[in-house]
């Protein structure tokens, strides 16, 4: 699997191709429906970086193409005119080089490149990277309460609040627990809940509601009151089972 070292070596390499107007081409068919090719032919390559698992080509004009390999996808960089078997994703044609891309499964073009590098890793992604979005809970302040961090779009992109309320009845950790009160396992468990549950929506599944919006009703679980407060700076409303969610000081009813 391209881990981050591996999108570094692939950032370095397309660095040849940095300064030059390339030609763009999207052979595969997938690629080429995203009509990527017809907005960057042409324009110079300013930058290329790895920004967590994702690669950034920042072109002329602001645009900004985000590839993510996944499991399978590989950036080469080889003589202009190589011979190839198959079909690959991309092709940036520098002056000397090109850069291709194989399999390249995320591959979209964005204006705003400062907003994607601040946003954590996406939970609907298809397999969630718990791994990096464990690491940036845990970068962040440990005093923080969970129901709180799971809504920064910085720390894990995509949780919404209703999702965060779900998940973590789902795990039994409680909102107002701290990143600090709360086991790496625990965190992992929540966030693979929100990302199951979320997917399951996206694909057509009637969200079931467990604690959103159901403050003062009884718990399926364990009978407990429901209960309901405002949480954190942006006072998003929690919802969380007193009974079997458990961690972090409750505020008084
Ligand atoms: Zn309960």
């Amino acid at each position: 699997m391209p881990e981050g070292d591996a999108l570094h070596r692939a950032a370095a390499k397309l660095q040849l191709l940095v300064g030059q107007r390339v030609e763009v081409e999207t052979p595969h068919p997938r690629a080429a429906a995203k009509h990527i090719a017809e907005r960057l032919d042409g324009h110079t390559l300013e930058s290329v970086e790895a920004v967590g698992k994702n690669l950034l080509l920042r072109f002329a004009g602001g645009v900004v193409l985000r590839s993510h390999l996944r499991m399978t996808g590989r950036w080469r960089v080889e003589q202009k005119g190589a011979r190839r078997v198959g079909t690959p994703w991309l092709v940036l044609r520098g002056d000397t080089h090109e850069a291709v891309l194989w399999n390249g499964p995320v591959l979209e073009l964005a204006r705003d490149s400062a907003r994607l590098r601040r946003l954590g890793p996406d939970i609907l992604e298809v397999p969630p990277d718990l791994d990096a979005m464990l690491e940036r809970l845990r970068d962040a302040v440990q005093g923080r309460e969970v129901g709180e961090a799971l809504l920064d779009q910085t720390l894990v992109a995509g949780i919404g609040n209703m999702w965060k309320a779900e998940a973590l009845w789902d795990v039994r950790v409680s909102p107002w627990a701290t990143l600090a009160g709360v086991s790496d396992a625990q965190v992992r468990t929540a966030l693979d809940s929100a990302h199951r549950m979320m997917r399951a929506s996206v694909e057509g599944a009637r969200p079931l509601r467990r604690v959103y919006r159901r403050a003062g009703r009884a718990c399926r679980r364990c009978g407990g009151v429901i209960r309901s407060h405002p949480q954190g700076e942006a006072a998003r409303t929690a919802y969380w089972c007193p009974g079997c969610q458990r961690g972090g000081t409750e505020p008084r009813e």
